[in-house]
């Protein structure tokens, strides 16, 4: 299975309450030490990974706001094929500014703050080796040229957040095992298969629209319409098909 049908979300959304773990996940998230930021959202400028039951935690939480979901699908839809082309704010950030799905964003952006100046620039090099790298492979695998400022894209140390209390690299270790822990009971049940392992928030929307290996190649079409003309018809016509489906 590498596609995410409805059925399936649906009967991970049953399991997930059925094992009350919506509630384990916002206990997890309560241990935050919550801190005071800018909301500059200086930030927001990525596709942040998400663990299945997080992002099963969004998806029901858009379904609940159905105008929402309506308005932002579309926009991450955009996002994911043209990410590598084009550096744009993260989609779930609107107009004023704000993260539209605060109160469920993922556990990344809730520690975001939290690292130290040198945790967060050893975490930066390897993003860059790892974006390097993609670089490479495109270039040679599909002769498409990315744009520098988007591999070299660096969101700099915040030093404008404070928070009373810095979590520990333990501490967010653990909370990251806690919520693994969880996503187990999906797997198990077939719900989700390793093909969905580090996924990013986006994509979790993207693979409910397209197939994995058909997403990947749409995606490289896209981006040679895009970075060639400026524009891609077959983007517009996914949006169309995306219209359909929502
Ligand atoms: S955490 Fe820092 S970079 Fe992010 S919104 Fe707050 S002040 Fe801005
Ligand atoms: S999900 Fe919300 S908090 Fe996280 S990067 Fe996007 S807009 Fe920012």
């Amino acid at each position: 299975m590498k596609k995410l049908y409805l059925k399936n979300i649906n009967q991970a959304i049953k399991t997930a309450q059925n094992n009350t773990y919506f509630d384990r996940l916002a206990k997890i998230y309560d241990t935050i030490p919550r801190g005071r930021c800018l909301g500059c959202t200086k930030c927001c400028m990525e596709s942040v990974h998400t663990h299945f039951i997080e992002f099963l935690n969004i998806f029901y939480y858009l379904r609940e706001n159905r105008k929402l979901y309506e308005k932002l699908f579309p926009q991450i839809i955009r996002y994911y094929f043209l990410e590598m082309v084009e550096k744009e704010h993260c989609p779930f950030l609107d107009e004023e500014g704000m993260c539209a799905i605060y109160e469920v964003r993922p556990l990344v952006c809730r520690m975001f703050g939290h690292l130290t100046q040198d945790e967060y620039e050893e975490s930066y090099k390897n993003v860059l080796h790892q974006n390097n790298e993609i670089m490479k492979a495109f270039k040679n695998q599909y002769k498409i040229m990315l744009p520098e400022n988007v591999v070299n894209y660096k969101i700099d140390y915040c030093k404008s957040f404070e928070v009373d209390r810095r979590m520990t690299k333990e501490h967010r270790r653990e909370l990251i095992d806690h919520i693994f822990s969880m996503e187990s009971a999906f797997f198990m049940r077939g719900l989700i298969t390793e093909d969905f392992l580090d996924t990013g928030l986006v994509s979790w929307f993207v693979y409910t629209a397209f197939d994995i290996e058909e997403a990947g190649t749409l995606r490289i079409k896209i981006m040679k319409e895009y970075l060639e003309k400026g524009y891609s018809e077959s983007l517009e016509e996914s949006m169309k098909k995306i219209k359909a489906i929502i």
